[in-house]
């Protein structure tokens, strides 16, 4: 053993994380969320947040928010099973249950905890936790901390999910997936998988962080898109952060399932209640989909219909995704990098999405499409990304999607 002192053993890490074109930094935004935000001191036009909605700075949730801080004040004093369980987090609890079909909805502080709860706390040692290759980090990370087996199948692939099923020996089977996959906008084969874990009398769960507002019947999300709700072996996991504009999330599902992370989700039962004015502006948000769903759903789906036609007929390298998410795979890191920067010289702000992320030699400019982007927001859009990867080293060739999986 050669001993190395800290800060060598640290800056050689960051060092070769440079390298590797996988340095990233922060850019801070001065203004509230929108389609325009000021990052780092200049007007931008933002094609980066899960803002799906336009929600996020919405004039009525903001108000909606000021009047539940001043009736509830700031913070929630303590976890849900001490003293933390408030009026807004009950009655966001019912809307949501109702409003999705499932016998009961579990509010967490955020997709992150809820996941790492599911994933422990529904699956023990002995079981088996399968998992799409591509789902979300927070998924991955609460297969690696469950007692139980994990393992993953490719992406999307039924087959592969089978196999891995049928070769194994365990308990009992939670097979967890992306709704709609975040670095790529593709749907995850959700009646097929709810036939395996029929076969296998297993749990399926959906974490619908980007179908959620988004997709399904009035926009109730993934399983909705599918025909199906949360209810019997099916849970869903929803998030509060992205097309619903405030933060926090919750599970939907069966009573039994729900009352399971009541009792053991450590992520649940150790850390402070949400302050209860954010599930009330979250019953805000919804309140505001359930009144104006086709409102919300023609403008982004008529965006999204804009950006992947102007995108094609310039030959842009688009994906099959037919959601917010519209990856333009670019490949090497180095050059995704410097094609983002040049988009950023020309006012957009766009992220490059790099290894640990996705995998290594896929790096993609993450192109997020929201109900608040303007036609000609979306026009000039396209015309410097087209500008920027014809411009850039190497020129435009990049991987298909189809390609990496
Ligand atoms: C954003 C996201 C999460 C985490 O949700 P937070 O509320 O931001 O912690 C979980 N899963 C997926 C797929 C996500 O995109």
């Amino acid at each position: 053993m050669v001993r190395v002192s800290w800060r060598e053993d640290l800056l050689r890490q960051q060092q070769h994380i440079k390298d590797e074109g996988r340095w990233r930094k922060r850019k801070m935004i001065g203004s509230a969320q929108h389609s325009l935000v000021v990052a780092d001191d200049c007007w931008l036009t933002n094609f980066s947040s899960n803002d799906y909605l336009g929600f996020a700075s919405h004039p009525i949730l903001s108000l909606a928010a000021t009047n539940a801080q001043d009736k509830w004040g700031t913070g929630a004093g303590a976890s849900h099973l001490v003293c933390g369980h408030q009026s807004p987090h009950e009655a966001l609890e019912s809307e949501l249950a109702e409003w999705l079909g499932a016998q009961r909805v579990l509010l967490f502080s955020n997709g992150y905890m809820a996941n790492l709860a599911i994933c422990t706390s529904l699956a023990d040692k002995g079981d088996l936790i399968l998992q799409d290759r591509l789902n979300h980090a927070s998924l991955i990370d609460g297969g690696r901390l469950s007692a139980a087996d994990f393992k993953r199948y490719k992406h999307c692939d039924l087959e592969h999910a089978d196999t891995r099923c049928s070769l194994s020996s365990f308990n009992s089977l939670l097979l967890v997936t992306d709704g709609v996959f975040s670095m790529d906008g593709d749907v995850a084969p959700i009646s097929g998988l709810k036939n395996l874990v029929d076969e296998f009398q297993g749990i399926l769960c959906v974490d619908d962080a980007h179908g959620f507002g988004v997709l399904g019947d009035q926009g109730r999300g993934s399983l909705s898109h599918h025909g199906l709700k949360p209810e019997g072996n099916v849970v869903m996991m929803g998030t509060l952060g992205k097309a619903f504009g405030v933060y926090g999330a919750f599970v939907a599902g069966d009573e039994v399932i729900v009352e399971h992370l009541i009792q053991t989700g450590r992520n649940y039962i150790y850390t402070t209640a949400l302050p209860p004015s954010i599930p009330a502006t979250a019953s805000a948000s919804l309140k505001m989909i359930k009144s104006n769903w086709l409102g919300f759903k023609r403008a982004l789906h008529e965006n999204i219909e804009l950006f992947r036609g102007e995108a094609s007929r310039l030959g842009l390298p688009l994906t099959d995704s037919l959601t917010p998410i519209q990856p333009i795979i670019i490949g090497d890191e180095h050059k995704c990098l410097a094609i983002s920067d040049r988009l950023l010289d020309c006012g957009f702000l766009i992220g490059a999405i790099r290894y640990p992320t996705v995998a290594k030699g896929s790096a993609r400019l993450r192109v997020v499409i929201s109900a608040s982007h303007t036609e000609f927001q979306i026009r000039a859009l396209v015309n410097a990304l087209n500008d920027s990867i014809k411009s850039s080293v190497g020129g435009s060739e990049g991987v298909s999607g189809a390609e990496l999986k």
